[in-house]
């Protein structure tokens, strides 16, 4: 499952940050790594030598950047058994049998519950004000 999302990844890295991204293949959301500072970032190479010494660095710390991002990846996307697609927790689908993403769901005319609707109940409530305390204009 990593390594399909691994190679579904597109890289949005620059000089001094490594950072990927994962297109659901069913609603089209883009989801972004959270991004990772490459540890030489703002660092001026002063000799030939050290300048290969940062490439080969960066190459290192963005293949274990891609690994990191791949796993915060597949903590959102999954990969539907029907139609093979990658798509997010709003278009994937906990069913009975077989969980497959809402496009599937449909066509199979199957039901289940969207992995993102579980964790609604975790969001922030606004806090509750008791007492009103506006008492004007009565005299
Ligand atoms: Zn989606
Ligand atoms: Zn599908």
């Amino acid at each position: 499952m990593k390594q399909v999302i691994k190679e579904a990844m597109g890289d949005c890295s620059t000089i001094g940050e490594f950072r990927f991204l994962l297109r659901c293949q069913e609603c089209g959301r883009t989801w972004h790594s959270s991004p990772v500072r490459f540890s030489k970032a703002g660092t001026e190479p002063e000799t030939e030598g050290m300048r290969a010494v940062f490439r080969t660095l960066y190459e290192r710390e963005r293949a274990a950047a891609r690994e990191k991002a791949a796993a915060e990846a597949s903590e959102i996307f999954s990969r539907c058994p029907v139609c093979g697609r990658l798509v997010c927790d709003r278009c994937f689908l906990i069913c009975e049998d077989l969980d497959l993403c809402t496009a599937c769901a449909g066509k199979l005319k199957v039901r289940g519950d969207i992995v993102a609707g579980n964790v609604s109940s975790s969001q922030k409530t606004h806090p509750e004000t008791p007492y009103d305390d506006s008492t004007e204009g009565d005299d």
